[in-house]
């Protein structure tokens, strides 16, 4: 089959899943708390999930990243990492991988590097116990270290996401730099987006621009610019002192969507050409009309088709409402 090829030439090699809607935490940037999840009939099963990343595979991704929701709260989902990993071990697929809150990391490490998976993206905002429990206002602060402590134990590689927000943890990134580099993590700080109704405060309230925070820390650290692309949003900088990266994604202030090189799946079978856009396609109508995957191929490379060139997310103070109306845990980050 032919590669995935957009219409601005971008080769499309990068397929980031979300495997759930649902999660045993309610981040306040980004769930309310009374969220209403997807009945089942509308998620797709784990082997139609399998079938669909399978397609991608075979339409030329080679990197593949299940997120959600909470990707380890799905009931059976190390059955899913497991046949995905085959594409591995045949060579089809250079990276298998996940992002994760963490909550389950103890349970699963070792079997996550058993299927093939080298490296993880774990959320983590604070280092304060209670602040974490205002963040996430279901999670626990020790059960994520000790997730964190059996995935470095595992073997696998960490890096750390951290969403900057404005009079909540501003006044930890530096420390979250230093606990990086102790512990042997990168790190990526990432500016908070309009996505999703939350009920209660707004964005702009949470919005910490990241040049900003470079400044900040700026006066400690020495970060040097290094040449590590992902074809994603972030830019990523040495901290000298620590050796570790630091990676700062600013969909807000930075455009980057020349290189964009990733599509996202959600667990109902739509396909986002971009995460700033609500142009959409349905991929599970034809996963399920037919066995044969001639009308699912068709249906992705008409998709690829209409990717389009980017988008424009906006927080300002005429513009306080979310620029997509469907949560990040919807499309996954
Ligand atoms: N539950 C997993 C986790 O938290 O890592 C995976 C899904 S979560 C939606 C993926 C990432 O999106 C997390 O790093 C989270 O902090 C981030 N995120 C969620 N809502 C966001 C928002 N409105 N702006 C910026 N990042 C957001
Ligand atoms: Fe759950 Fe991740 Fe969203 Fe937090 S950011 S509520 S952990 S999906």
């Amino acid at each position: 089959m032919s590669a995935m090829i957009d219409p601005f030439g971008r080769n499309i090699s990068y397929l980031r899943v979300s495997v759930t809607d649902r999660c045993d935490f309610r981040c306040v940037y980004c769930m309310a708390e009374d969220m209403t999840f997807l009945p089942k009939a509308e998620v797709l099963s784990l082997e139609e999930l399998e079938r669909l990343c399978s397609a991608f595979v075979r339409l030329g991704v080679r990197k593949l990243r299940l997120t959600g929701g909470e990707p380890l709260v799905r009931r059976n989902i190390m059955s899913l990492i497991e046949s995905l990993g085959r594409h591995l071990q045949s060579g089809d697929l250079d990276e298998l991988t996940l992002t994760t809150n963490g909550s389950q990391l103890s349970r699963y490490a070792d079997d996550l590097v058993r299927c093939g998976v080298r490296r993880v993206n774990v959320s983590l905002d604070t280092l304060d116990p209670h602040k974490f429990e205002a963040i996430t206002r279901w999670g626990k602060l020790d059960k994520v270290i000790e997730g964190l402590t059996a995935a470095k134990e595992a073997g696998l590689a960490i890096k750390i996401n951290t969403v900057a927000l404005k009079g909540v943890n501003d006044d930890e990134l530096d420390r979250l730099v230093a606990w990086c580099g102790e512990e042997g993590y990168d790190l990526t700080f990432i500016e908070v987006m309009p996505m999703g109704e939350l009920g209660g405060d707004t964005r702009l309230d949470q919005y910490l621009p990241l040049s900003m925070v470079r400044a900040k820390l700026n006066e400690r650290w020495t970060l040097n610019e290094i040449d590590y692309k992902t074809g994603g949003p972030a830019r990523y900088t040495e901290v000298v002192e620590t050796g570790r990266k630091l990676g700062f994604i600013t969909p807000l202030t930075h455009n980057f969507c020349e290189s964009c090189n990733r599509v996202r799946l959600t667990c109902t079978g739509t396909l986002y050409m971009c995460l700033g856009q609500e142009d959409a396609a349905d991929l599970r109508a034809p996963l399920r009309r037919s066995d044969d995957n001639a009308e699912l191929e068709a249906a992705i490379h008409e998709a690829i088709a209409r990717k389009p060139k980017g988008h424009d997310f906006v927080i300002d103070r005429r513009n306080r409402g979310p620029a997509v109306s469907r949560h990040m845990s919807v499309t996954g980050g």
